[in-house]
C-alpha cells in the first residue's frame, strides 16, 4: 500500500533529554529554561524535556519535574519525557507531561545494561505503567509511547533480528501501549532497512500506531534515514540541537540528527515543519550559554541558508 506523504510534519526536539543526558556538564536549571523557551519560540511544538530516573544516576536531568512544569507554561508545547518505570511515571504525571515515553531495549544485553530489565521485567513494567495512566481523569491522562532502542542494530549485541522488533512492538501493544516509535539509538540504520522495518512494524502493530522515528547520526546517514521514514508517511522526527545525544550504555552511539539540518531538509522539499530556522540557530547561542564545553554540531548553521532558500 502506498502511504501518502505529509505537507508538513512534526519535529520532536530531544536535546534537551538525549542531549544533555550524554554531556559531562551539567546545565544550570535557569539556562535550561531559556533554552526551551528560545526552542518554543524558533517554532518547535513538541519538546522531550527530560527523564524521570534517579538523579544520582543523572544529575544533568535532576530538574526534570522543574523543567516539565515551566514547559507547561508554553501554549500548544507537547511536553514528553521518558520514564524507566512506575515511580518514574508517577512523578511525571504529577509533573503534568503531555506524553509518556517508555524506552525498550530490542537488545536485551543493551535493557540490562541501561535499565537494568530483561524484556519480561520491561513489558510488565510498561503494563503497571498503562495501568496508572488509564486510572488518571481523563484531563490529565499523558499518551504512552513505547520506544523500541536499538531495532536497527546494538553496538553490544550487533545485528538485531527483525523478528525481535515485530515481537516486542506486539508485546508493547498488548502491555497498553498507545503508539510505538522506532530508535536508532546507536546509528546502525540505512534508508531500505529503515523503509523495511516502518511497514513491517505497521503490519503487526496497525498503521495508525508506528508514527515516529528516533535516528542518530553515528556514520551519516541520519538524514537519509529520515527521509526514507518520511516517504513511508512518519510524521514526528526526533533529533536535537546541535547534534547533542548518544547513549551512556551503548560505546560508540554518537548524537542524534541535527534539528537544524533536518528542518533545512524539509523546509527546503516545501514540507512544513513550523520552525523559522533563523531563530533555531539562534538558539545555539542559548545551548553554548549552558554548557559552553561542549561542541555543537550541523551543517546548516555552519554554511549559513543558500541564496535559493525560501523562507
Ligand atoms: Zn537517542
Amino acid at each position: 500500500m502506498k502511504v501518502p506523504m505529509k505537507d508538513k510534519v512534526l519535529i520532536s526536539e530531544v536535546g534537551p533529554r538525549d542531549g544533555l543526558q550524554n554531556c559531562k556538564g551539567v546545565m544550570p536549571t535557569a539556562l535550561k529554561k531559556t533554552w526551551v523557551k528560545g526552542l518554543y519560540d524558533a517554532g518547535l511544538r513538541e519538546i522531550e524535556v527530560g527523564s524521570f530516573v534517579p538523579p544520582r544516576l543523572f544529575p544533568q536531568l535532576a530538574d526534570t519535574a522543574e523543567i516539565v512544569a515551566f514547559a507547561k507554561t508554553l501554549p500548544n508545547l507537547r511536553v514528553l519525557a521518558l520514564v524507566p518505570n512506575l515511580r518514574g511515571a508517577e512523578a511525571a504525571i504529577n509533573a503534568g507531561v503531555t506524553s509518556i515515553g517508555f524506552p525498550l531495549s530490542v537488545s536485551e544485553t543493551h535493557s540490562v545494561k541501561n535499565l537494568r530489565q530483561t524484556h519480561d521485567q520491561a513489558i510488565e513494567n510498561v503494563r503497571q505503567i498503562a495501568e496508572l495512566i488509564a486510572a488518571q481523569p481523563k484531563a490529565s491522562r499523558p499518551e504512552f509511547e513505547g520506544a523500541l532502542s536499538t531495532a536497527f542494530g546494538c553496538s553490544i549485541e550487533g545485528v538485531i533480528p527483525e523478528s525481535k522488533v515485530l515481537n516486542l512492538a506486539e508485546r508493547l501493544i498488548a502491555a497498553g501501549v498507545d503508539e510505538l516509535g522506532l530508535s536508532d539509538t546507536v546509528g546502525y540504520a540505512q534508508p531500505l532497512q529503515v523503509k523495511r522495518l516502518i511497514r513491517k512494524t505497521r503490519e503487526v502493530a496497525g498503521a495508525d500506531r508506528v508514527k515516529s522515528v528516533h535516528l542518530h547520526n553515528t556514520y551519516g546517514l541520519g538524514l537519509a534515514n529520515a527521509f526514507a521514514a518520511y516517504e513511508e508517511g512518519i510524521e514526528v522526527f526526533d533529533s536535537s540541537q546541535g547534534g547533542l545525544g548518544g547513549c551512556p550504555a551503548s560505546p560508540g552511539a554518537s548524537g542524534n540528527i541535527v534539528t537544524e539540518d533536518l528542518v533545512f531538509m524539509f523546509e527546503s522539499m516545501g514540507v512544513s515543519t513550523g520552525v523559522n530556522l533563523d531563530a533555531l540557530i539562534a538558539c545555539r547561542e542559548l545551548l553554548s550559554a549552558g554548557l559552553p564545553d561542549e561542541q555543537l554540531y550541523g551543517m546548516t548553521p555552519n554554511a549559513g541558508l543558500p541564496k535559493s532558500f525560501a523562507k
